[in-house]
């Protein structure tokens, strides 16, 4: 836990704010995980959040242990220089733990490219020299990897296909609705779109928009970089992110928090896959419902996994000096996520388990095989 002051524009006023930085398991190798901020972080959340990682790694056979990172503050709230201070103070405070091969730090919600390229750059004038390895969703002229940026949305809209082919829809026949249209919503929105789903709800935090016709993907992300949010939208009915959730479709993709589908509302929900691109977005008491109800769930350590597997691709390139074609990167991000999904789908099947719980099983079973073998010291 690391007290972070940083001065605000007018130069007179300090703020302080709390950051943290969690290291979950170490015996896989350096740690990864992304660095979220936003108002409501916390020492709790950003552990289980790291928890997640170590799992979610593992069940992609990534060589890193899970980590976490956070700061508690509301970004839209501050300007790019504040931010920027901010940024590189916190980077300062968890310089001994961070590293290419001790903890690489990635972006997750309310951090992106520019967030990363500060991290990278206040690491490298510490050590004397650039360090692009020591974080990853960069941007690509400084050494990020092509399609790192979409590699989240992308990851779960391969899944969401072969769930689909698993439950005999066609893609083209299906409606979709994606909560969240930042990172993670907005690309697979796109993608969704791309494989012929018709997306007839997207949200972000100003508002729901519904449209059975469906929504032209481009145009909402015209609409946001105008507008920085989707309210005001034209041609779609608004809803609120409650409404959004149990409306009429085929695939639901929540990419936006956690504990969105609970206890009281898993029921109505009408969905036939849940395809979880947010962390923790469905609550224990919500998941027995949806069991029963017979949704098909892609689980979040799994659903949203692409972004880590893209940021490991990157993490080599730049150890290895390479640099990878995007075709390249897709071909064995979709390679990874599905052999991934069949794996998990077998041992649901031989032992009868939901996916999340087999996918959860395939995580931790590695984690432990690999601590049996490295053994106790002394
Ligand atoms: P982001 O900051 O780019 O986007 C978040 C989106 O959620 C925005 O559209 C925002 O308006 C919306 N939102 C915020 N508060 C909301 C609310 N109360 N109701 C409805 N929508 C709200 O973040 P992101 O990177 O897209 O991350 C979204 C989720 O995906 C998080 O749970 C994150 O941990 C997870 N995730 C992200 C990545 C990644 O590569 N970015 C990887 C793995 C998991």
């Amino acid at each position: 836990m690391v007290c972070i002051p940083f001065r605000r524009d007018d130069y007179k006023h300090i703020e302080n704010v709390f950051g943290y930085r969690v290291q979950h398991t170490l015996t896989m190798g350096p740690t990864k995980g992304g660095i979220r901020y936003h108002e409501d972080v916390s020492l709790g959340e950003v552990s289980a959040l790291a928890m997640w990682m170590t799992w979610k790694c593992a069940l992609m056979q990534l060589p890193f242990g899970g980590a976490k990172g956070g700061v508690r503050i509301d970004p839209t709230d501050l300007s790019r220089s504040e931010l920027q201070r901010l940024t590189r103070r916190y980077t300062m405070e968890i310089i001994n733990v961070i590293g290419p091969d001790r903890d690489i730090p990635a972006p997750d919600m309310g951090t992106n490219e520019q967030t990363m390229a500060w991290i990278m750059d206040t690491y490298s004038q510490q050590v004397g020299r650039t360090v692009r390895e020591v974080v990853t969703g960069k941007p690509v002229v400084l050494g990020g990897s092509l399609g790192r940026s979409e590699a989240t949305g992308r990851g779960l809209v391969f899944l969401a296909c072969k769930a689909a082919e698993y439950l005999n829809m066609k893609m083209s026949d299906c409606s979709a609705v994606v909560q969240g249209f930042g990172n993670v919503g907005s690309n697979a929105a796109k993608c969704l779109a791309e494989n012929g789903a018709k997306i007839v709800g997207i949200s972000d935090v100003s508002c729901g928009l519904h449209n059975p016709d469906g929504l032209n993907v481009a145009a909402l992300l015209k609409h946001v970089a105008e507008h920085r949010v989707l309210k005001g939208f034209p041609g779609a009915t608004e809803v609120t992110n409650r409404e959004l959730l149990e409306l009429d479709c085929d695939i639901l993709a929540p990419c936006a928090l956690q504990n969105q589908i609970t206890e009281e509302n898993a029921s109505r929900l009408k969905c036939r896959i849940l395809a979880e691109g947010a962390n923790g977005p469905t609550t224990l008491e919500a998941d027995r419902i949806l069991q029963d109800k017979g949704v098909f769930v892609l689980p979040d350590i799994h659903g949203n996994a692409g972004g880590v597997t893209v940021s490991y691709f990157e993490w080599v390139q730049d150890t290895q000096n390479l640099s990878w074609t995007l075709e390249e990167i897709n071909d064995r991000l979709h390679k990874i996520m599905t052999e991934a999904f069949q794996r998990t789908l077998t041992r649901a099947q031989r032992d009868g388990l939901d996916m999340r719980t087999a996918a959860l099983i395939e995580g931790i079973s590695r984690v432990a095989e690999a601590k049996l073998l490295r053994g106790l010291f002394p």
